[in-house]
């Protein structure tokens, strides 16, 4: 047996010890590995901040947003509506008749969670993919990210402690590193679910070693999202000025380097926006996440600027890199390669004309995660935004998609490319991933989970007979 095996084989066994705890207890733990993070935050913060060369208040922003993201998933299985507790009571009168039928959902058991580089603590060993697996019951194994792996020890260390501290199972959480040893946990039979975030290769290449397992496995994964805007006319010639102060800010946050980073701006021809942007862009050169991800944004943002038709509005060079490329609705149409993601600080204007030649672009574009609407109050926008709603996990009215709020609403996900399921990594519903529904036929009360149980000892939400019945 090698090393990433005997890893899964001790997650597996923590299954059924981790599961059975109540979710008020595993809220606690949770609350504990917060409580461990909130106290290193300096020393985190001070790691990552080598690691990666954020800046130390985005790294303190995103610490406080992973510990907030913990307690939270905690707070939602304590809550129990993600349980979709359902009771059918027998009933001879149903046509046909029906026996008692009493459904729950349950941890599938030892998830994989492959860190992502752009967020070394919300996206990363105790990020959201972490937290929700954790919060249901389902033992986690991390493949941390070789871009931050010191704050990815440090940070595996206290969680592991506060999980051994809370009184956790052994073997609850576990890390391997290095590409190597990825594959092998993916391969790993006790494994039932990987959870990933990162590029469209790999995130292929990983969907298909999950398929073609002895035991197949659910992969989830969060991928590409070109994260389209649309501004029409009106708002063009009523905010043009303000809507690209905005672009530019959102565009390069974090250097571009955000799932969620708009990559595609449909403005009107002649628009305000687009004459006002260049000015909004910062110049010097990026700090990109590793030498991969910068050698991708290079490659990308050339293959980008050579397309002929397209223009460089702003930067464009090694020592200007935040990037401003403009072309005309024709140049995307005849070129749909401007429309692969570039990974950094670059975001592509592309000029229409009029509602038809808007309408012959948005029909060329694949999901994302978001899509976002500027229009102004009183425009018939509902056939646009139903049309972005068919397409995209989030979509926006006003402000930029950067930034995506932990809450119970919340939905980061999208059709293909953006994601390769219709679940979210972020929000309440991030725990749907790592659960799997059982309905109990004609069982004995002994045998039923509580949360089944007649007189509701947990006190959740649920359905009884077609009736939803709040505590
Ligand atoms: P990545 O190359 O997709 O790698 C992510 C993880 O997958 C790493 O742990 C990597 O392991 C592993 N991996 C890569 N290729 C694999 C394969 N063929 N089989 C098995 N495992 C594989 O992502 P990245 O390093 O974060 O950045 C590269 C690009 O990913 C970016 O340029 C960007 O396009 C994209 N990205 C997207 C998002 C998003 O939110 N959608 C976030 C971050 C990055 P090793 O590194 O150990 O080999």
């Amino acid at each position: 047996m090698n090393h990433v095996e005997a890893i899964a084989r001790r997650a597996a066994a923590a299954t059924q010890p981790f599961a059975s705890l109540q979710d008020v207890r595993r809220a606690q733990l949770l609350d504990g590995i917060a409580g461990a993070l909130d106290a290193a935050t300096d020393e985190l913060v001070d790691v990552a901040g080598e690691e990666t060369a954020l800046a130390e208040g985005r790294l303190r922003g995103e610490l406080a947003r992973t510990t907030a993201q913990l307690r939270k998933f905690g707070a939602v299985v304590v809550e129990g509506a993600y349980l979709e507790a359902t009771v059918d009571h027998a009933d001879s009168s149903d046509v046909p008749p029906r026996p008692d039928l009493r459904r729950v959902l349950r941890p599938i058991g030892p998830v994989a969670v492959f860190a992502a580089s752009n967020f070394p603590f919300a996206f990363s060993v105790a990020g959201g993919d972490t937290a929700s697996a954790l919060a249901v019951g389902c033992p986690v194994i991390v493949k941390t990210h070789p871009g931050h792996p010191r704050t990815s020890a440090l940070t595996a260390r206290l969680v592991a402690e506060a999980l051994a501290a809370g009184g956790a199972p052994d073997g609850v959480f576990q890390t391997v590193a290095g590409f190597e040893e990825g594959l092998e946990l993916v391969d790993a039979e006790p494994i039932e679910a990987v959870a990933f975030t990162g590029s469209l290769r790999a995130g292929r290449a990983l969907l298909e070693r999950c398929a073609s397992r002895p035991r197949p496995i659910p992969f989830y994964g969060e991928l590409g999202s070109l994260n389209p805007v649309v501004v029409t006319p009106d708002a063009d010639a009523a905010r043009g000025g303000e809507l690209a102060a905005g672009l530019a800010d959102s565009f390069q946050l974090g250097d571009g380097q955000f799932c969620t980073k708009p990559g595609l701006v449909l403005v009107p021809e002649g628009s305000a926006l687009e004459a006002a942007l260049p000015a909004h862009v910062v110049a010097g050169r990026p700090r990109m996440l590793t030498p991969t991800i910068a050698e991708g944004y290079e490659t990308g943002r050339e293959r980008a600027s050579a397309i002929p038709g397209v223009e460089v509005l702003a930067g464009g060079d090694a020592a200007t890199a935040p990037t401003v490329l403009a072309a005309d609705a024709a140049t995307l149409l005849a070129h749909r390669e401007l429309l692969d993601e570039v990974f950094g600080p670059v975001t592509v204007l592309v000029r229409y004309r009029d509602a038809a030649v808007l309408d012959e672009v948005l029909e060329t574009l694949e999901g994302s995660l978001t899509m976002t609407l500027h229009a102004q109050p009183g425009e018939d926008v509902a056939g646009l935004a139903d049309w972005m709603a068919s397409r995209a996990g989030r979509v926006l009215f006003g402000g930029w998609p950067t930034g995506v709020a932990v809450s119970w609403a919340q939905h980061h996900g999208g059709p293909w490319p953006a994601t390769n399921t219709v679940f979210s990594s972020v929000g309440a519903t991030a725990v749907r991933r790592f659960l799997r529904p059982v309905v109990f036929q004609d069982a004995p009360a002994s045998v039923l989970p509580p949360a089944l149980h007649d007189d509701n000892p947990l006190g959740i939400p649920r359905r009884v007979d077609g009736r939803l019945e709040l505590p």
